[in-house]
């Protein structure tokens, strides 16, 4: 049996679409006090309303995680409006597609700018207020694209999402003295406003490689932050799932439709 997170005052990084929202629907769920945070504040709003639609105690801050300030206030209104901060699951992030060849400095800085230096500077905000919670924990939304497979058009977001887990073995290390713990959820294809962008031919191709048959929920992802930010995951530290439906095991697509056949 899992001990209660009720009462813990939760952070998500881009939660006020998809696989954020989703985290924070499942913490808004289990009692956790949430705040969201993005970009665009009739986003965050709208989220929020649906969010507590249920009577959840859910809150935003709009606030750009690829600036080092935003993320700075981001810390300091939550401290103020919430006492603290047990919870920070660094989320945001962007997949815009890019080949090679076509590749600006500006494409890549674009994605690293979010993805590796917001998460980065997420972290470095609310380290003071996750030590002083007694039990802080960070749970960083990387993909299994980079960590563990590619894709034409996202070798920075690739690159992007490696870094993330670069960075996570060292944070882990930098904040077990002051009893965070540091892991990441490797989401495969998950149905998001995102990822809804990338059209129904993506989609469904997708679909059809994962062996589950199905691309994941938000809400998928937001049970597996669940167990890392739980009591009973406190001795987990530097680590990673994979919550895919599967996606990353065929050796050969060929080779699964035979076997489905
Ligand atoms: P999404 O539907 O596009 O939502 C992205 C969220 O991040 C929004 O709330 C957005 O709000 C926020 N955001 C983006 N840039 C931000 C910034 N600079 N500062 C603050 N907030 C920012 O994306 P998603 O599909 O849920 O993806 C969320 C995370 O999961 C990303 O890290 C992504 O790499 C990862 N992921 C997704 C999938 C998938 O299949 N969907 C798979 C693997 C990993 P604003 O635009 O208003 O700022």
């Amino acid at each position: 049996m899992f001990s209660p997170v009720s009462g813990r005052s939760v952070v998500v990084t881009g939660g006020t679409k998809g696989i954020g929202k989703g985290i924070a629907a499942v913490f808004a769920q289990a009692g956790a006090r949430v705040t969201i945070v993005g970009r665009d504040e009739a986003t965050a709003q709208a989220a929020t309303a649906e969010l507590a639609s249920g009577g959840a105690d859910v809150a935003f801050v709009v606030a750009d995680v690829s600036r080092p300030a935003d993320c700075t206030r981001m810390a300091r209104e939550v401290v103020a409006q919430r006492g603290g901060i047990d919870v920070l699951c660094a989320n945001a992030g962007i997949f815009p597609a890019q080949k090679l060849a076509d590749m600006s400095e500006a494409d890549f800085d674009e994605v690293f700018d979010t993805n590796v230096k917001g998460c980065v500077f997420s972290v470095q905000a609310c380290t003071d207020a996750l030590a002083a919670s007694g039990h802080g924990r960070v749970v960083l939304t990387s993909s299994i694209t980079g960590p563990i497979t590619g894709y034409p058009g996202w070798a920075h977001y690739g690159a992007s999402k490696a870094a993330q887990l670069g960075f996570l073995r060292t944070a882990a290390i930098e904040l077990a003295p002051k009893g965070i713990t540091v892991n990441a959820v490797l989401p495969g294809n998950i149905a998001t406003e995102g990822l809804a962008d990338l059209g129904e031919d993506y989609l469904a191709t997708m679909a059809a490689s994962i062996p589950l048959k199905r691309l994941g929920d938000p809400e998928d992802i937001g049970y597996a932050a669940l167990f890392f930010a739980s009591d009973e995951a406190g001795y987990v530290t530097g680590q990673t799932l994979v919550v895919d439906g599967g996606q990353i095991l065929p050796e050969s697509l060929e080779a699964l439709a035979a076997a489905e056949a």
